[in-house]
């Protein structure tokens, strides 16, 4: 049985890390540093709060640099961080290491892919929640299980679904083999896209966005525009009524990018909007409202000394 190399102890990789761990199975975290490490210890382990009820999971961890085979390995940071991670850890990486990508968005994984060319790459598309409770956030070990949802694993090419998903089985981790992975990124890119961006400019939970219809529409036609013309009509079907479906099943939520925005965090941005437009150009499409749309949330972010990519 392999271990479990989980790196970023942040949310998501906190919330695998705990289910993993109390189900029996072998669990590692990689923290960033000495400092991160020693704090880590000092908490006693990983504390995970689910439906009001706090556990403990002194999970064993180490630091990048430790000399430990990796033979699996969940990575768990944010899209800006996936490829240097990665990059420090290739030493150590097996030949045909599985790595498990979490990353919201597009472009991360093919970065990772490009720098570690022997393993095997699994993206993973989630719609679970969880956040870190507690200030500073770096050195909070307390996630918070705050939605349940699903997340689906997959290989573009490949149908065969590899057989440790029985653990997340075991792990009660609520999981699906796609085997189109990608079409399920770039839905949830357009879902993204067409919500998150507006709720920062507009100052708005995602209900709010009912007030601006005519500006959702626009944005969902030049998405629809740029599936189609990426090869992913499938994940353009409908996508106008899903988005409203959304705004109207997740009205008194904030979105994540008007969280970090909030909270003075770097958004994903780059491997969202700014992917989406990285591929109409290329592909030579103009999608003005998108455009638009990114050069006003460089605007907002840039106010307010926040990073524009
Ligand atoms: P997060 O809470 O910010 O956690 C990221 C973790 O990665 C942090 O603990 C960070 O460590 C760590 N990290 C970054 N670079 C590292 C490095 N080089 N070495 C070691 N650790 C490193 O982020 P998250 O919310 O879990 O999000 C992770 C990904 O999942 C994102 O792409 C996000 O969009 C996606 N996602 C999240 C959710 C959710 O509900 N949270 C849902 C769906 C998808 P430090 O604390 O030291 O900075």
């Amino acid at each position: 049985m392999s271990t479990w190399h989980i790196l970023g102890a942040g949310s998501l990789g906190g919330l695998w890390a705990a289910r993993l761990s109390r189900a029996g199975l072998p669990v590692r975290l990689i923290l960033r540093d000495q400092a991160r490490l020693a704090q880590y210890r000092v908490a006693g382990g990983l504390t995970l709060v689910e439906d009001g009820l706090a556990s403990l999971h002194p999970i064993p961890a180490e630091v990048p640099s430790t000399d430990i085979p990796i033979r699996r390995l969940l990575l768990a940071c944010k899209a800006y961080d996936a490829e240097e991670a990665v990059a420090e850890l290739a030493p150590r990486l097996t030949p045909g290491a599985e790595i498990i990508l979490l990353q919201n968005g597009l472009g991360s994984q093919e970065a990772v892919a490009a720098r570690v060319p022997r393993a095997q790459c699994i993206f993973a598309s989630s719609t679970e929640g969880a956040f870190r409770e507690g200030a500073p956030e770096g050195n909070s070990w307390r996630v918070v299980y705050a939605g349940r949802g699903q997340t689906w694993l997959g290989t573009p090419g490949e149908r065969r679904a590899p057989e440790w998903l029985e653990e997340l089985q075991r792990a009660g981790i609520p999981h699906d083999w796609s085997d189109d992975i990608l079409a399920k990124l770039w839905r949830k890119l357009a879902l993204n896209c067409a919500i998150n961006p507006l709720t920062v400019l507009h100052d708005c939970r995602n209900g709010g966005l009912r007030d601006w219809p005519a500006e959702v529409a626009g944005l969902c036609e030049e998405l629809s525009e740029l599936l189609h013309a990426c090869g992913q009509g499938a994940a353009a079907s409908d996508l106008h009524q899903d988005v409203l479906r959304v705004i109207d099943g997740t009205a008194a939520n904030f979105s994540s990018m008007y969280q970090d925005v909030a909270c003075g965090r770097r958004t994903e941005i780059g491997y969202l909007l700014g992917y989406a437009l990285r591929e109409a150009q290329r592909l030579g499409i103009e999608l003005p409202r998108l455009q638009d749309l990114l050069q006003r949330l460089r605007e907002h972010l840039a106010a307010r000394g926040l990073p524009v990519d």
